[in-house]
């Protein structure tokens, strides 16, 4: 029988390719668009690499090498299981986010030219849908990797991208849209709905 911390391991790395192959379409979309606004670039790929070592480099270093094996525990069924389901969550979410934002998406503080407001599907309730997917990856890093350090990693890392990336991203939209995105605000929560 397989062990528990090889299975975690291996949805782990399922899930990650998952993520990669839903978001592949999209990222070679955007890289043709025209941009009209390209916000703090300097920053925003700071965020991005401290997002991307905690979700991507600390975990895969775990899971191909053991390391840092001071720091593993024991793992546990349960929070294996709460892992799959959380990591199958995310990739259903982000594939939603995905689909609702078609061609406005792009990994970083960016308009298009002809940006549009996005308000629907999973964008009705949610101004950041895709943003709680990836709490729900991190969550599902954490749960999947009996790790102290390669666990954890993916929520400090997009914890950061997150908490210092919100309010930009919204003065932007707000600047960009006025009314529509005050309008918008009003009956929308950012990630998680009747919380925050
Ligand atoms: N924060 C959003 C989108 C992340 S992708 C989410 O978590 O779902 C980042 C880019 O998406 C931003 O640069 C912005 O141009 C675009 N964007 C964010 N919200 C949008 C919306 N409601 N409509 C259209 N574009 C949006």
């Amino acid at each position: 029988m397989i062990s528990l911390v090889f299975a975690g391991k291996l949805f782990w790395l399922l899930h990650v390719i998952g993520w990669y192959v839903l978001r592949l379409p999209f990222d070679r979309r955007a890289r043709k668009s025209s941009l009209r606004v390209d916000r703090k670039k300097g920053a925003d790929s700071i965020r991005l690499g401290i997002s991307l070592m905690g979700l991507g480099i600390l975990p895969a270093v775990y899971v191909f090498t053991g390391q840092p094996a001071f720091a593993s525990y024991a793992p546990s069924p349960w929070l294996f299981a709460l892992g799959t389901v959380s990591g199958v969550s995310a990739l259903i979410l982000f594939r939603l986010t995905h689909k609702a934002l078609g061609k406005m998406w792009s990994v970083s503080l960016q308009l298009k030219q002809d940006h549009k407001l996005v308000t629907t599907g999973i964008y009705k309730r949610l101004r950041h849908p895709m943003y709680s997917a990836f709490w729900l990856m991190a969550l599902a890093q954490a749960l999947l990797l009996p790790n102290y350090v390669a666990g954890p990693a993916g929520l400090l890392g997009f914890g950061f991208l997150f908490f210092s990336r919100i309010g930009p991203e919204e003065a932007m939209m707000q600047e960009a849209f006025g009314e529509e995105y005050s309008q918008y605000r009003t009956h929308t929560w950012r990630v998680l709905p009747y919380i925050y």
